[in-house]
């Protein structure tokens, strides 16, 4: 099964707790910052992606979504 990984970058306040949960280094840090002033989180490693969705519960701000890739 392949999950896809959103992160919603424009709500991302950099608290980092997405990172800290992920046990696939699914994550990192951007250089750049959002809107609102604050470094965001990327994807980089989405194909290690195993849709364990801890990211999605402990975001405290929302701006992570996993999905499911259908199968052709
Ligand atoms: S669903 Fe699990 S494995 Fe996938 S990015 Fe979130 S914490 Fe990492
Ligand atoms: S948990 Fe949410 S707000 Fe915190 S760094 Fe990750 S995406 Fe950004």
């Amino acid at each position: 099964m392949k999950y896809i990984v959103k992160v919603k970058k424009e709500r991302c306040k950099s608290c980092k707790l997405c990172m800290d949960v992920c046990p696939s280094g699914v994550f990192k840090l951007s250089n750049k910052f959002n809107k609102i002033g604050y470094h965001y989180v990327e994807v980089i490693e989405e194909k290690n992606c195993t849709g364990c969705k801890r990211c999605v519960i402990i975001c405290p701000d929302v701006a992570i979504e996993i999905y499911k890739e259908e199968e052709i």
